[in-house]
């Protein structure tokens, strides 16, 4: 078994981007918008902040109660839109319940849309059109694949979970006809018939579920790559939280190829290719 090292490839992007950014001529600016306290929300927001600071990108971040309206946040993005120093703007998910996340996706400026969910950047990606922002976990899987040199052309892809923000698009772009994707992809998802029967099948297999540890060796083919998505906090037995993924490691890990481990797999390219995107922005932008 080999592990991907999540962490390194993240951490080697960010330099190469890092020296980019000195030779901007202006400085670059990303808005986060935060509604409520969610715990895991609140750690993501932190993460990008920190990873704006090394890069010398400017970071307004802006916490909000959980009972605001999602008018004042129309009226938040509306402004940062309109605002010339921001390139990136991204509202932190999950929302409070009253909130319609889609109205608010897309308020968003489509050009400062860093996240790459905006039904026009999700449609340039669908239709493997340039000049589009790919979604951040996405991208970041299909990278840390590629950067492992690992075969993706050609070979059987199962993503376990079918939502806008990683299954989905994680299919529409390993599908391209591009170099580093032309995979063969299969989505399963809650009401999937056989799933374990079309797990075993993959060659690459990819848990993007919200369920500690539903990935055992029973659904894995011997060999076969394991992208580990999921991020869940879960109380020890002396009440600590810890962070575990979708893939049961210990169970896993013995008959794959290749395995991300939880922390340090998917989580730090996320951060990175939301770097990225700003970047890409701001080039874009001028
Ligand atoms: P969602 O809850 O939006 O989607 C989960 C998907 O899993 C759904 O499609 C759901 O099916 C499917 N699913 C749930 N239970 C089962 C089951 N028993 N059998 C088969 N399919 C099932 O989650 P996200 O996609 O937003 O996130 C998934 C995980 O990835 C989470 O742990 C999240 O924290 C993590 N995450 C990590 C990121 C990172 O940077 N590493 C970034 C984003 C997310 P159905 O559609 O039928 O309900």
């Amino acid at each position: 078994m080999n592990l991907i090292d999540g962490k390194k490839i993240a951490s080697q992007i960010l330099d190469e981007l890092a020296k980019k950014i000195a030779r901007f001529p202006r400085k670059i600016g990303l808005a986060v918008l935060m509604v409520g306290d969610n715990p895991g929300s609140q750690a993501y927001v932190r993460m990008k902040k920190k990873a704006c600071a090394q890069l010398g990108i400017d970071s307004l971040t802006e916490q909000l109660d959980a009972d605001t309206s999602p008018e004042t946040v129309l009226q938040k993005i509306e402004v940062l839109n309109h605002t010339p120093a921001i390139d990136g703007i991204l509202v932190q998910l999950p929302l409070p319940d009253h909130y319609n996340p889609q109205q608010i996706t897309r308020a968003i400026d489509p050009n400062k849309d860093v996240d790459g969910f905006h039904p026009m950047n999700v449609g340039k990606l669908l239709l493997g059109e340039d000049g589009g922002f790919i979604p951040c976990t996405p991208h970041g899987i299909q990278l840390l694949l590629e950067k492992s040199q690992i075969e993706i052309a050609g070979k059987h892809v199962v993503i376990v979970g079918r939502s806008n923000i990683v299954g989905k698009p994680l299919a529409a772009l390993l599908v391209q006809k591009r170099r580093g994707c032309n995979a063969t992809v299969t989505i399963v998802h809650s009401q999937s018939e056989h799933l374990s029967d079309i797990t075993r099948t993959a060659d690459i297999l990819i848990a993007a579920i919200g369920q500690p540890h539903f990935i055992t060796n029973k659904l894995v083919k011997p060999g076969a790559v394991v992208v580990d998505v999921g991020i869940n906090r879960m109380q020890d037995e002396t009440g600590n939280v810890k962070l575990v993924g979708d893939v049961d490691f210990s169970s896993v890990a013995p008959i794959a190829s290749w395995i991300t481990p939880v922390p340090g797999g998917v989580g730090p390219m996320t951060i990175a290719l939301l770097m990225q995107n700003t970047y890409e922005s701001a080039l874009r932008r001028g």
